[in-house]
């Protein structure tokens, strides 16, 4: 039996792992983390629906399960040693397991970018600021409350937070987070139906299938206001809420508002593993940290190194059907390569 390593453990890998396992190869499957899942396993509803993640993350656990002692799964392991002799690739893990693989697969997923980089937004600095992850953490647990336990009356979500800024680095757009701002702000409209919201975006990149009419719907429906308008600065006053200041770009007008929460919509970034996994398996990556494919077009799943393969949003931003269905690609050439 041929053995395959893949390298992360979110929805990417678990995908790739069930389709690699289901064509009869043994599977080691290793996450940094502690649980399997990724970002997805830590949301709550998902966009256009409100689907629950959870099911998501269930199934694709349940797709690997049913194969037995065909997988090990090594949590809390990273690689640390990666070397290719003769189309046979030998791999040591941080918990001292040494392998012979016959392919690899990374699939190391993103980071969400800190939002502390932005200090100007207040990140880290007043409590009534936090992350678009923050709110969901807060939906999940059934508690989308203020740092003092009262119920926000007014709500303003910035856009764009660590995507196409230059300052960070990050000058590409994240793809999902202006849709996760509308469906959030909707979420707290059928919590809140008298709290105020904000949406302070650059452009509103709705590409997808049903997002227009998530948006439209924001709107009609739920009453919530977009401003065109980059955030420039916040600060707390004496009553504990924050104030923003910006433009209405549409109107020229300058604008500051004060808010009960600000949430900040921040994007994906390359994962802090991914340069250290490029110097030690020769796959290139871009300038902006993400894995490169071999081609964009036709061979999004092959790199330069011949046996090594990519899948997810380790290649680039992209949304849970992308990666569900780059994985099945990406198990499709593996299996075409060791056939
Ligand atoms: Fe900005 Fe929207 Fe692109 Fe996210 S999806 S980076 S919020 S334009």
């Amino acid at each position: 039996m041929k053995n395959i390593a893949i390298i992360g453990g979110g929805i990417a890998g678990l995908e790739a792992a069930a389709n690699l396992l289901a064509k009869g190869y043994a599977v080691v499957l290793i996450e940094k983390s502690d649980g399997l899942g990724g970002h997805v396993s830590k949301w709550d509803r998902l966009f256009p629906n409100g689907e629950k993640a959870e099911r998501i993350i269930t199934e694709l656990l349940n797709g690997i399960k049913r194969f037995g002692k065909q997988i090990e799964i090594c949590l809390q392991t990273e690689l640390q040693y990666f070397e290719k002799k003769n189309g046979i690739i030998e791999i040591t893990l941080t918990n001292n397991r040494r392998l012979l693989v016959d392919a690899v697969l990374i699939c190391c997923g993103f980071d969400l970018f800190k939002a502390e980089q932005k200090e100007e937004y207040g990140y880290g600095i007043y409590d009534n600021v936090i992350t678009s992850a923050d709110l969901e953490k807060k939906f999940r647990e059934g508690n989308v409350v203020c740092k003092n336990g009262s119920v926000p009356k007014r709500i303003a979500f910035v856009h764009c937070v660590g995507s196409r800024d230059e300052k960070v680095n990050n000058t590409y757009c994240s793809k999902v987070c202006c849709v996760t701002a509308v469906k959030q702000a909707c979420e707290i409209k059928e919590l809140y139906p008298d709290t105020e919201i904000f949406n302070l975006y650059m452009d509103l990149r709705m590409f997808d299938r049903y997002f227009e009419n998530m948006y439209q719907q924001a709107q009609s429906k739920y009453g919530v206001q977009f401003i065109r308008g980059r955030l420039s600065e916040t600060s707390e006053n004496k009553e504990g809420r924050i104030v923003i200041k910006t433009e209405d770009t549409l109107i020229g007008k300058p604008l500051k508002i004060a808010v009960d929460m600000l949430v900040l919509m921040v994007g994906m970034q390359a994962c802090a593993s991914a340069s250290e996994l490029s110097a030690k398996t020769k796959v290139k990556i871009g300038s902006d940290l993400f894995f490169d494919t071999k081609d964009l077009f036709l061979q999004a799943n092959l790199t330069n190194e011949e046996g090594v393969f990519l899948a997810g949003a380790c290649t680039g931003p992209k949304t849970i059907p992308d990666t569900i269905n780059d994985a099945r690609s990406a198990a499709g050439r593996i299996h075409h390569y060791l056939s």
